[in-house]
């Protein structure tokens, strides 16, 4: 997997202070997508242990009350990515006591494959569709386009 950025602290992707990764590589195409940098699966940087490493501890830092993390991209659930994003999710899950998971897909939950429902039931909300132009409505929170649904499996 590669990657766009990674946010350690970050107040506009999901609710409270978190941790975002933006990672690279999505198939959906839509018209007007605000971040077409990161279609290229290989765009961006690779993905390694020691920034896996790095978002644990950060989000085991008690000096800043990060919330959770935050996934998007790209798209996290793209093929390209799911397993990473299982390990990554796994792991927070098992040593981040506390922290929720809000990840970002241009799929919708019945789209889902099993690899990509594995990935769902470790998280806490999942914002899923593609982001529709003539649905766009910036008044919507955490979202781009009125189709586009808010699943809060856990919060
Ligand atoms: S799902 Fe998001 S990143 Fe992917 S093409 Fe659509 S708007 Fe762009």
């Amino acid at each position: 997997m590669n990657y766009q950025k990674y946010h350690q602290v970050d107040v506009v992707n999901g609710e409270g202070t978190r941790c975002t990764l933006f990672v690279s590589g999505c198939e959906h195409n839509c018209r007007g997508c605000y971040n077409q940098t990161t279609l290229n699966p290989n765009s961006g940087h690779p993905y390694t242990q020691e920034l896996e490493d790095q978002i644990i501890a950060d989000l085991q830092d008690t000096r800043i009350k990060r919330r959770g993390l935050s996934l998007s991209g790209g798209d996290p659930l793209h093929p390209a990515n799911v397993d990473t994003i299982l390990h990554l999710v796994t792991r927070v899950k098992s040593e981040c006591s506390g922290k929720d998971i809000w990840l970002w897909t241009g799929y919708t939950l019945s789209e889902l494959n099993e690899k990509q429902k594995k990935v769902i039931e470790l998280i806490d909300v999942l914002i899923d569709g593609k982001f529709e132009q003539d649905k766009k409505d910036l008044n919507l929170e955490w979202r781009g386009s009125s189709n586009q649904v808010i699943h809060r499996f856990k919060l």
